[in-house]
């Protein structure tokens, strides 16, 4: 048996980022930088107003007070996108928007709510500091700075600073995209109806949306009986779409673990008991040269392996500096695990309540019954010598 780090560590030293492409802007949400973003300018690129006002001179409203306001004359009007005609000097302002550049000779903005108006003019009602209400060109991002490092993922404000920074095309990883497959004699469609000793075929859903949740692209395959020569044509038929294969069962010692059988004179596989439960059987390696993940049949087995190795796999495939899901400590708030001897991985409801993490078992944790996934928003991974926990202890949980 190899521990859960050992045979993580195995699969991602394996793995390797797929090549760059160049995207539309737009598109590049949810990818990976292939490039570090550099400012060619400053952000703002010039001085400017925070606030609707006047800009002014701060040594001309120094005492201004309600009772005794400072007059100005006002000079123009500075709508946003325009630069002013005037100079700010002494005894005048410019009426500006926000966003409008800082006019010559002001520096200083006096929001409207300090002011009144005047026919010619504006009455200022309170002193401020130089430079109040001022935005400093550079003083989001500096010339030549980078501003988001290779690798960085591509959320919504990293699209807005790419926006602001000017690109309209970017370098990025591209999605892997990953053959789902679920073998097993037993298994129909839910197109279909059931016939005694069938079930639907739960887990090519699932990894379909765990891929797709995971920034790639599936290519939901479907149902592959218990035979090694649809097996390899399958794997045949679809080895040049895919960047990556993840089949569901097949691959303990039973007599009919098909996946097992191919895969063993198929390419460079291994066969690992990981000690963990669920999933203890775990074939990784590759087929035709892309990686495969063949991951127990059971419902739960298949989202907890492919939570714990085949998303940072496909994290890193995709470029991403960010491999794992977040992590956290959480009390638990009912007994959970026992002594076997192996990780043991609970489906849990955590919440954040008085400054921690709480974590309470979702109910019944058979490997088969795949509510405790529809209800655990965390899975809680208890160490092999843990042994059983009662309440109030401490236990470390993936957050999904
Ligand atoms: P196996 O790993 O092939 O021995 O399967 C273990 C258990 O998981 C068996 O009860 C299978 O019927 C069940 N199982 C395997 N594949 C699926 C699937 N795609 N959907 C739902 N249950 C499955
Ligand atoms: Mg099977």
């Amino acid at each position: 048996m190899i521990s859960v780090e050992e045979a993580r560590e195995r699969v991602l030293e394996s793995i390797h980022r797929l090549e760059p492409v160049e995207v539309e802007l737009s598109s590049a949400l949810g990818l990976a930088l292939a490039e570090p973003a550099v400012s060619r300018f400053d952000i703002p690129p010039f001085d400017n107003s925070a606030m609707d006002g006047y800009a002014v001179q701060a040594g001309d409203i120094a005492g201004a007070s309600t009772d005794a306001p400072a007059e100005l004359e006002v000079l123009e009007d500075l709508p946003a996108g325009y630069i002013a005609k005037a100079t700010v000097i002494p005894g005048t302002a410019v009426r500006i928007m926000t966003g409008a550049p800082l006019p010559a000779g002001a520096n200083t903005v006096v929001p409207v709510e300090l002011t009144g108006r005047l026919p010619e003019g504006v009455n200022i009602h309170q002193a401020l500091k130089e430079g109040a209400n001022v935005r400093y060109a550079g003083e989001d991002v500096k010339k030549g700075e980078t501003v988001l490092p290779e690798g960085t993922r591509i959320d919504p404000a990293e699209l807005g600073m790419l926006a602001s920074l000017g690109y309209s095309r970017v370098k990025c990883y591209r999605r892997p995209v990953v053959g789902v497959i679920s073998t097993g004699d037993e298994l129909v469609d839910p197109l279909e109806d059931l016939a005694p000793g069938k079930i639907h075929d739960s887990n090519s859903y699932t990894v379909y949306g765990l891929v797709a949740e995971a920034g790639a692209v599936p290519l939901r395959i479907g149902i592959v009986r218990d035979r090694p020569e649809e097996l390899r044509r399958v794997f045949t038929q679809h080895g040049d779409r895919v960047d990556a294969f993840i089949t569901s069962g097949g691959v303990s010692v039973g007599d009919y673990d098909v996946v097992k059988e191919v895969l063993a004179g198929m390419g460079e596989m291994n066969f690992w008991k990981v000690a963990m439960r669920p999933g203890m059987p775990q074939a990784f390696g590759s087929v035709l040269g892309k990686p495969l993940f063949g991951f127990p049949g059971n419902p739960v087995s298949v989202m907890v392996s492919f939570e714990l190795f085949a998303y940072p796999a496909l994290r890193k495939m995709g470029g991403h500096l960010e491999l794992f899901h977040p992590e956290a400590d959480a009390v638990i708030d009912t007994p959970m695990g026992r002594k076997i001897g192996r990780m043991e991985i609970i489906r849990v409801i955590a919440e954040w309540r008085d400054g921690e993490y709480h974590a309470r078992v979702t109910g019944p944790q058979g490997s088969g019954i795949l509510r405790s996934m529809v209800l655990a928003n965390a899975l809680a991974m208890l160490p092999s010598e843990a042994g059983r926990l009662e309440a109030g202890s401490r236990v470390r949980i993936m957050l999904l």
